[in-house]
């Protein structure tokens, strides 16, 4: 088995009243035990076996690509939360969010439009792109934003089963939920840590010429 369950980084109730024990466990448990065993069946005989989740994600497509990068993205979602007494809020984040989106007010409310309007399952990705700005996409079933260049800061996870128990149909209240466990501080590391891959080299090589 090259690819693994990871542990949380909280308890299964950790996260309520927002998002329920209930969900946590049937969310983490029963449906990242289905990407992995089926990742680790399909790569098993293939070239694929050899590569790490990353380059995987960017190179597979069709069913490989589908358990990879669910895997990938369920990792990064549950790492991107936190329990609401731990919460720094958007404090660490807020300046970056400022020079982009003007206020957070705006700024939540355009994530919350880019997760409403979404078609079917999905994620919302807050991401840097290549210009080094930060930006909300929509990506469809399993889609991934490392796929087109762009360097993923936060997931929200579309799918029903993120939120159909606690929530229903009402996407609007799960945003609201969602949005109180942000680990905001480890967006600001994500983030910091984008800019330093994205752009490091280039500094590098001016200061070696001064
Ligand atoms: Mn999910």
């Amino acid at each position: 088995m090259k690819f693994k369950l990871s542990k949380l980084p909280y308890d299964m109730n950790a996260l309520e009243p927002y998002i329920s024990k209930r969900t946590l466990e049937f969310h983490h448990q029963i449906y990242h035990q289905t990407y992995i065993p089926n990742l680790n069946n399909l790569v098993s005989k293939t070239t694929f076996k050899n590569l790490d989740l990353v380059t995987i994600i960017k190179v597979a497509d069709g069913p490989v690509f589908d358990n990879a990068s669910q895997l990938w993205n369920h990792i990064f979602y549950f790492q991107g939360l936190i329990p609401e007494n731990n919460n720094s809020g958007e404090d660490p984040f807020e300046e970056v969010i400022k020079n982009n989106f003007g206020t957070v007010k705006f700024f939540k409310k355009c994530f919350k439009k880019a997760a409403e309007s979404l078609f079917g399952a999905g994620w919302i990705w807050l991401v840097l792109n290549t210009k080094g700005s930060i930006d909300i996409v929509q990506k469809s079933n399993a889609g991934n934003p490392l796929r087109t260049g762009l360097i993923p800061l936060l997931a929200c996870d579309m799918w029903e089963h993120a939120y159909y128990l606690d929530y229903q149909n009402r996407r609007s209240d799960y945003i609201e939920a969602f949005w109180k466990l942000i680990n905001w501080d480890m967006v600001m590391k994500r983030y910091n840590a984008a800019i330093e891959e994205r752009f490091t080299t280039i500094n590098t090589d001016r200061n070696r010429k001064l």
